[in-house]
């Protein structure tokens, strides 16, 4: 901002001092123009002014000339004056200009040429009393050629009169003065021989003058109707007598006016216009710096924002922990740091589509937004993680209760599209500073208190505690483990009879995986299909059993054995691929193995879960003949009446309830029940975990059609499977005969 003023004074300095600089500059340019035309106006007054002189000097040394002549014809005539008319006639016609000529002997007006018109001059005594005598004494004093006027003539107009003093003997000791010889010139005719009354309409003013030779008196001869103007040029005139000047000026004010005007006003639009965009270039650079600040800012938002969900994101967290981590450790403040993501969410996007998953996603930022409070901290990390830094809290509780809210905040219901979703989370907290001091100890622990509580069921929170780090460690080692277990064929399938409880035939068996370790010996599924399943890793392994399952029934085909029904358990995320139905129908095709001989076991909260999805599957495989059944009936929610809308044939009640069925009676109810509502619904019941003789007449008593458990056999290799079917068979062959 200061920098943003500083500028801001300096554009404004420099651009001030343009603008006067150009005015300045402008006022100058202006007033050389003015002088560049005052200059030309001139030299054009003074070419004009010495042409017109031109004329005038003609025309007054023609006066001068005529005098002179006559002063010598009078001189040559001794005098006499009797050829004066005839000559005067021919110098009046030879020289121009001059209106009339004139002897004044002793100063008196004797004759005059022409006559006509001039008589009242006659007789006019120069010397006695006349205006201009003390004129005509001088001129005899010095010898000399005078001018006269203007002057109004005695015979009317004004004139002028050029007057030489004619002297008898000259040069003799008897030289005596004689009279004068005048010539006449009216002023009007003067003027005539000049262009000055053209110019003069131009707008163009003139004067001539001379200085009286006896007073010095400066005499107005001609002149312009208006007076001259300052610019003006002024020509000597070079004539016999006197000093004769003429002027000639123009008014120039009116155009020096406008060019001062126009100047002024160029300059000052250019000044403007320059030191305007002076300013502004100036200011360019500052505007430039300011939008990309602005721009830089917006980029950082949007980087530092998913766009998605409007939250901070990961990369947000990562910058303003540390510095919210320093304050609360300044200040002695607690805070928890909640990590979660939505359980299952994958499952959403791959088989619902990635646009139901951003919405849904949407709506559970926007949830969690609603009891955000403002020392709260909520980022989308990436995909459907979530992390919550709940800063300067007091106590636990206070963290339980969040973490609640966050739970009961995402289980809502969300409809989209008409279509009802439940999304679940699962939570693990990171106190801070007790389980970690920096972003990546917190994450970490908090990811691993989040991994135990999937591990623990799901849709919980979980406090991270210092055991988790080396369950962790153990975890990843079995997670690589199975890997590579897969990769190695470390497994094995065992076959566990199912039989009718009426014959006691074996007629069906349970595909069951051991895991033959290397180090660890025999490994049993509860150790590691959990694991399996929550690292993805179940579709690979389940791929494996379904294949090998298949095969095991082609190869009693091929051996002839009797047949029987292999039911085969398959895991949720088994179902969920989308692939699963083309898959079984591939390996059925390949080993030629009847869809009739093979059945499927599913748990029942996979189909609680994701009961549209599974009802598709499931009927199609049941379509092809295929048996399907309830795995662990009882432990979970689904009721009986659901079942009635399920492409299902057998319901296996759960292990625990045959368990103690000799000695509870409640148990024994329920089992009872259970077996009279599937039998309404024309569905074959099996019985899990028979041990003993008793509970086998129990289950047979209360019309149970199938059981399982170690009374006739534990899960066995393929091998064994094969023998004990025969064995068994025939044993109790020969019992029911
Ligand atoms: P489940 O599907 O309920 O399988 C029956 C389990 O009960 C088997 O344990 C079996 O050995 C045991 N069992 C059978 N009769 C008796 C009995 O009379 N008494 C007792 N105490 N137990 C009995 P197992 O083989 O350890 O399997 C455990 C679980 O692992 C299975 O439970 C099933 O959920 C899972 N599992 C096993 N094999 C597979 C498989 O191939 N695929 C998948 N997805 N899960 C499997
Ligand atoms: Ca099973
Ligand atoms: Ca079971």
């Amino acid at each position: 901002m200061k920098e943003l003023k500083t500028t801001q004074l300096f554009a404004l300095f420099i651009s001030c001092v343009a603008l006067i600089g150009i005015i300045a500059f402008g006022g100058y340019w202006t007033h050389s123009i003015n002088k560049a035309a005052i200059n030309q106006q001139t030299s054009v007054l003074g070419s004009l002014s010495r042409s017109q002189a031109a004329f005038l000097e003609r025309r007054l040394s023609n006066a001068f000339s005529a005098t002179k002549i006559l002063a010598q014809e009078i001189q040559h005539h001794d005098g006499k004056e009797y050829w004066f008319e005839e000559y005067a006639v021919d110098l009046l016609d030879s020289m121009d200009g001059i209106a009339m000529l004139q002897i004044e002997p002793n100063g008196v007006i004797e004759k005059i040429s022409p006559l006509k018109g001039n008589e009242a001059a006659i007789g006019l005594d120069i010397l006695a009393g006349s205006k201009h005598k003390d004129e005509a004494l001088l001129a005899i004093k010095n010898h000399q050629y005078i001018n006269i006027g203007p002057i109004k003539l005695v015979q009317g107009g004004l004139g002028i009169i050029g007057r030489s003093p004619v002297f008898l003997y000259k040069g003799t000791q008897k030289e005596v003065f004689w009279g004068f010889t005048s010539a006449v010139i009216y002023l009007d005719s003067l003027l005539n021989a000049t262009q000055l009354t053209e110019f003069e309409k131009e707008g163009y003013r003139y004067k001539l003058t001379r200085v009286d030779s006896e007073t010095n008196e400066l005499i107005t001869l001609l002149e312009s109707a208006k007076p001259l103007t300052e610019t003006q040029a002024t020509s000597n005139l070079v004539v016999p007598a006197g000093e004769w000047s003429l002027s000639i000026s123009k008014p120039m004010k009116a155009e020096l006016f406008n060019n001062t005007i126009t100047g002024n006003i160029i300059s000052f639009i250019v000044a403007l216009i320059i030191s305007v965009s002076l300013y502004l270039i100036l200011m360019q650079p500052q505007k430039l710096r300011a939008l990309v600040k602005e721009k830089t800012k917006e980029l950082e938002e949007l980087a530092y924002t998913d766009p998605l969900t409007d939250l901070p994101n990961r990369r947000y967290l990562q910058e303003s922990l540390p510095g919210i981590l320093y304050n609360n450790h300044k200040h002695q403040r607690m805070a928890a740091f909640i990590y979660f993501d939505l359980d299952d969410f994958k499952r959403i996007n791959d088989t619902i589509g990635h646009d139901v998953g951003d919405q849904i996603l949407v709506i559970v930022a926007n949830r969690l937004n609603k009891f955000k409070q403002e020392s709260h901290l909520i980022v989308r990390l990436g995909g459907d993680e979530f992390a919550i830094l709940l800063n300067d809290i007091k106590s636990y509780e206070e963290v339980v209760d969040y973490a609640d809210r966050i739970l009961d905040s995402t289980r809502a219901p969300i409809t989209l599209d008409n279509k009802k979703f439940s999304v679940q989370t699962t939570l693990g907290i990171a106190m801070v500073p007790k389980h970690g001091r920096d972003l990546i100890t917190i994450m970490q622990n908090a990811d691993m208190a989040m991994y135990q509580a999937k591990l623990e069921g799901k849709n919980k929170y979980s406090f991270f505690r210092n055991s988790m780090r080396s369950d962790a460690y153990s975890l990843i080692q079995d997670e690589y483990d199975l890997a590579q277990g897969i990769k190695e064929n470390e497994f094995e399938l065992y076959y566990q009879p199912q039989f009718d409880l009426e014959t006691n035939q074996i007629c069906a068996a349970e595909a069951l995986i051991r895991w033959n370790h290397p180090e660890k010996g025999l490994v049993f599924p509860d150790h590691f299909i959990p694991l399996a399943e929550s690292s993805g890793k179940i579709v690979e392994l389940g791929y494996w059993i379904l294949e090998n399952g298949i095969a095991s029934q082609a190869r009693r085909k091929q051996q002839g054995e009797p047949e029987i029904v292999l039911h085969i358990n398959l895991s949720p995320k088994q179902i969920s691929d989308p692939n699963i139905v083309h898959l079984v129908q591939e390996l059925l095709l390949k080993y030629r193995v009847s869809p009739n001989t093979i059945g499927f076991e599913i748990t029942e909260t996979l189909i609680l879960e994701e009961i549209d999805l599974a009802k598709k599957v499931l009927q199609i495989f049941k379509n092809m003949g295929m048996c399907i059944a309830i795995d662990d009936f009882g432990t979970g929610y689904s009721s009986l009446a659901q079942l009635k809308n399920l492409p299902v044939s057998l319901l296996k009640i759960d292990r625990s309830f045959v368990m103690d069925l000799e000695n509870d009676a409640d148990d024994k109810k329920i089992v009872e029940a259970i077996i009279a509502m599937t039998h309404k619904l024309h569905l074959k019941v099996l019985a899990e975990g028979i041990e003993t003789e008793e509970q086998h007449r129990m289950l047979n008593d209360l019309q149970c059609d199938f059981g399982q458990g170690y009374y006739v056999s534990k899960p066995v290799t393929e091998e064994e499977f094969r023998k004990l079917v025969h064995a068994h068979n025939n044993k109790n062959a020969y019992v029911n005969a």
